[in-house]
């Protein structure tokens, strides 16, 4: 069985980290002009930015790292690349997470190449420092040890993922009892949402 510790955030710890990581940068004196959000981990984390900072530009970047739930591909890359004039602006690049760091450092090399900024800084509501490459300008929390953050706007991907890695590896998740303690057991926290709903879901989805 799959042994990944994964860590249940609330939407309410969303908006507190959030609020935290725009103190970090009114306090530096950095004046944003316009948002990046890395999409889709950095939507929601900018759009609260954008409103607590006063941003009213947020555009959007898709990257491709980790297309599934705890499993990545070996190599970011930009899915729809574009171009846009940024001269004289001050860019804030945001991210929910830098785990490997892949993500920021294409997203920074990508808009300084073909965006002209006048500066890029970035920023993410939390940092791995053991496994990150690249560690952004602001950041409100440090991981020490490795987890997969379940943030609230992944709460049904997530834990269908999670449940399609037990059945993967045997566990037989057409035994409810089964697959719960299998679930826990595995990622030493409780699904967000119930696990009887969660196939429901993946039923109707056709991936039962
Ligand atoms: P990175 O490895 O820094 O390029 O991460 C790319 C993206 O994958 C992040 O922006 C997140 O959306 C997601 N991600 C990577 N690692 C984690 C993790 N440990 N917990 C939750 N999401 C993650």
């Amino acid at each position: 069985m799959p042994k990944i510790p994964v860590r249940v955030v609330s939407w309410q710890e969303i908006v507190d980290w959030s609020y935290g990581l725009a103190e970090r940068i009114i306090d530096s004196g950095y004046r944003v002009d316009v948002i990046i959000a890395i999409a889709r981990g950095g939507l929601v984390p900018s759009r609260i930015l954008a409103d607590r900072l006063g941003v009213v530009d947020v555009i959007s970047l898709k990257v491709e790292h980790w297309v599934q739930t705890a499993s990545r591909n070996p190599e970011a890359r930009i899915k729809y690349p574009y171009s846009v004039d940024l001269s004289g602006k001050n860019v804030l690049i945001v991210d929910d997470i830098a785990d490997t760091g892949d993500s920021l450092i294409l997203a920074k090399d990508y808009a300084k190449r073909n965006f002209n900024p006048k500066e890029i800084r970035t920023a993410t509501l939390q940092v791995i420092t053991q496994t990150t490459k690249y560690v952004p300008d602001y950041y409100y929390l440090e991981v020490k040890d490795w987890a997969w953050f379940m943030y609230p706007w992944n709460y049904w991907e997530d834990v269908i993922n999670l449940v399609k890695k037990l059945k993967d590896s045997g566990v037989n998740i057409k035994n409810l009892e089964e697959l719960k303690r299998a679930y826990v057991d595995s990622y030493g926290s409780h699904p967000p949402i119930d696990l009887n709903i969660i196939i429901d879901e993946m039923k109707r989805r056709g991936e039962f």
